[in-house]
């Protein structure tokens, strides 16, 4: 199997950049980026002189980290470990393979000018070599899975921890502690990503919705359309700018806002509609913005869980008026700690949210407006941008994972699966089945004593919250919010779970309703 890494690891093998300079006068073999290489070399050796159908390696380290470093002609370097086999083709170019402890590898097809630096992370010592094959079988074969957590973000500090220490590093050297050249690199991208004009970071997904309500004016008097299930700070948004969140029921397979029935909420007092991509699947954008439209109402999308997901091929966050995200760290796109973003195709209006998180100043020391202070600090941009370049590839395996659990899971009796619209590409911020026939609450029972991670999104619909009490909800007026809320349960998915951990949450699964 030829394969080419895209997340490189702390514990996977990867491919690192190296500089080599060459010109007439011969080639510069510099060997830098210790950082990306992970750790400190003790020991340096060459391979030259090697027949083109020699093999070498054979042969895995239970301790030692290598780096190969192609200085002249070409290889290939097969690695095996955790029951998955890697193939490379390095050829004298500024890319060298990292290779944690624990692989087999083998080195062939040399060119007949090969020449190879190795950085080893330690001095010769046999007893590191296992060099008899079936050992290493029996040493590297990943253990049977008997846990799986609900998402663990050790994992991605692990897989990226370098490109996380030289963000950090950076953010040190700047000087700059607020705003500055690192939030704007990551505004800019973040709003290439999201395909919009403009981007703007806050400090959490919270007040990416007030401040955007807030800039629209929207007060006391007001009223603006949620869904009655999502998870509080939409409505609660609404709520503190003083206008009232007025409710509308989820459709029963999607769990989004039930598009045919937003009309009937529009009252005069009405100024905006937040539609929310729950869970990554995005809201039917085209008949909610014609009846935006007809009303003159504002848009606000809610894309908290939707970074990167596309309705008819464009992304959420380009689709409403403007979008809301949060950087949270379990969110498709996530942080080291708080922080979100406002997208827009309006300049005035991310210029005003940009404001309102700044004092509400105008210029330093001018206050226009009673804003606040909420604003992404560039330590968190610096990391978000880090997060940023994985977010398709991460996107890419939670649906990989998702169609995992659809094939799986499919056809069992008393389980509703997640419904995926045809104009629908969604990340799969959250897997959630429905239990049917008041089983949830023993199938949780039975994958906790299992050791699977589970998760409600959300147990208690907005109507029934006590914070909105003040607002006289019809406790029976969202029978499908009150449904779902009842029903559904989250599965572990996050990109970094492995095939076998999605496997062991689906046999778990029909085991309880095989019983
Ligand atoms: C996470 C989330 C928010 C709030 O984001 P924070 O960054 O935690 O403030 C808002 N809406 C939805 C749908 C969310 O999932």
């Amino acid at each position: 199997m030829k394969s080419e890494l895209h997340l490189s690891s702390a514990g996977e093998p990867h491919i690192v950049e190296v500089k080599i300079i060459k010109d007439a006068r011969g080639t510069l073999g510099i060997i830098e980026g210790l950082k990306e290489v992970g750790f400190d070399f003790r020991r340096i050796y060459f391979m030259t002189d090697l027949a083109c159908a020699s093999n070498r390696g054979g042969h895995a380290h239970k301790r030692l980290k290598q780096c190969f470093v192609v200085m002249r002609g070409a290889v290939t370097i097969k690695l095996e470990g955790l029951g998955r086999v890697h193939e490379f083709r390095l050829e004298n170019c500024d890319k060298a393979l990292v290779v944690p402890a624990g692989y087999w590898r083998d080195l062939y097809d040399f060119s007949e000018d090969c020449l190879i630096a190795v950085l080893a992370s330690d001095y010769y010592e046999e007893d590191d070599y296992i060099r008899d094959y079936a050992e290493f079988l029996a040493y590297s074969m990943p253990s049977a899975v008997n846990r799986v957590p609900y998402i663990d973000l050790g994992r991605h500090v692990s897989d990226m921890r370098a490109d996380l220490q030289a963000a950090v590093d950076r953010t040190f050297d700047s000087g700059t502690f607020i705003g500055g050249s690192l939030v704007e690199e990551f505004e800019t991208s973040f709003a290439r990503y999201s395909e919009a004009e403009k981007a703007v970071g806050v400090a959490n997904g919270y007040d990416a919705l007030e401040l955007t309500l807030r800039a629209w004016n929207i007060c006391a008097g007001d009223e603006v359309i949620v869904p009655a299930h999502t998870f509080v700070a939409t409505a609660l948004a609404v709520a503190r700018t003083g206008a009232s969140p007025v409710l509308v029921d989820v459709e029963q397979d999607t769990a989004v806002i039930d598009v045919s029935k937003v009309e009937a909420a529009i009252t005069p007092k009405t100024k905006a509609i937040i539609p929310v991509h729950l869970y990554g699947h995005p809201v039917d954008m085209d008949p909610l913005m014609a009846i935006a439209e007809r009303h003159g109402l504002w848009v606000l999308e809610d894309a908290a869980q939707a970074h990167g997901a596309r309705y008819k091929g464009r992304r959420c966050g380009s689709l409403g008026h403007a979008a809301a995200f949060s950087f949270y760290p379990t969110k498709n796109l996530g942080a080291f700690g708080d922080g979100g973003g406002v997208t827009s195709n309006d300049a005035a209006l991310v210029a005003k949210v940009k404001q309102l998180g700044n004092y509400g100043a105008s210029r330093k020391y001018h206050h226009n407006d009673l804003g606040i202070n909420s604003r992404l600090d560039p330590m968190q941009a610096a990391l978000l941008s880090v997060t940023l370049k994985r977010l398709d590839a991460w996107n890419g395996r939670r649906d990989e994972l998702a169609r995992r659990y659809l094939d799986g899971l499919h056809g069992i009796e008393g389980l509703r699966l997640p419904a995926v619209r045809n104009w629908a590409e969604p990340v799969w911020h959250v897997f959630a089945i429905q239990v049917l026939d008041g089983r949830r609450v023993d199938l949780e029972a039975w994958l906790q004593a299992a050791s699977i991670g589970t998760n409600i999104h959300y147990p208690l619909p907005i109507h029934h919250q006590k914070c909105f009490a003040y607002l006289g909800y019809d406790p029976k007026g969202f029978p499908i919010a009150e449904n779902l809320a009842q029903t559904v349960l989250s599965l572990p998915l996050d990109a970094l779970h492995s095939d076998a951990e999605i496997d062991y949450v689906i046999e778990k699964t029909c085991d309880f309703f095989r019983r």
